[in-house]
């Protein structure tokens, strides 16, 4: 699946079991008005304003079938994300750009990083350490996102996709984010990431390089 192997988790299945039972690993539940959705969402404890969440176990929530497939894609990414590194807890914004990097195509990321990269010029972003959560408002919120998939696509281009691979590895086999970030990257700390992902946008070249890595890095 595309989602999977865009993350490196090659020997991702679909389905669990074998012969009889063998049965579908994801299940959704779509909520068909919204009197139904709100009342769901406060039985979870979610907030009002989403219209779709994972909920870790492989199960998924929606408003609407039909709301849309991008925003089932994006929470099925975090759900194999999260099986992938079996449940291991690493910063939103890094949750949120591994997601948007398996489920968007290649122009959507391009958008995306671009913003990214608008802020840190403009010194208008929020440095990694301190995007700790959700912002109100949609384009504040989108930052997390955006920040996230910024630093994925940067990771990638720099390091290429081996150490990727590595990195989600050693997430897999009981590292923390920083652990695992300095055993692979011999960056510190989050910090130092951040760091490098600034200078690293800043930088013209770079970004020449990022979009024309783009296509490959995604294997479309
Ligand atoms: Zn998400």
């Amino acid at each position: 699946m595309k989602i999977a192997r865009r993350i490196g988790y090659e020997d991702f299945q679909l389905y669990r079991g074998k012969g009889d039972d063998r049965g579908k690993k994801f299940k959704f539940f779509i909520y068909g008005s919204h009197e139904s959705w709100l009342e769901a969402q406060k039985k979870f404890g979610r907030s009002e304003r989403v219209s779709a969440w994972a909920a870790g176990n492989r199960t998924i929530f929606s408003y609407h079938l039909n709301l849309s497939t991008k925003i089932l894609l994006h929470e099925m990414a975090h759900e194999i994300h999260n099986e992938y590194i079996r449940y291991r807890h690493s910063p939103i914004w890094w949750k949120e750009g591994i997601a948007m990097f398996s489920s968007l195509s290649e122009s959507e990321i391009r958008g995306r990083v671009q913003q990214a990269r608008f802020r840190v010029i403009n010194n208008t972003h929020i440095p990694l350490m301190q995007l700790i959560f959700f912002y109100e408002g949609e384009e504040e919120c989108d930052l997390v996102y955006n920040v996230g998939l910024s630093v994925v696509v940067f990771l990638l281009n720099e390091y290429g996709a081996s150490s990727f691979t590595a990195f989600n590895k050693a997430m897999r086999e009981g590292k923390n984010f920083e652990s695992a970030l300095s055993s692979v990257y011999d960056i510190r700390n989050i910090s130092k990431l951040n760091d490098k992902w600034e200078e690293a946008l800043q930088d013209w070249k770079t970004w020449e390089s990022m979009i024309k890595n783009l296509p490959k890095m995604l294997e479309e």
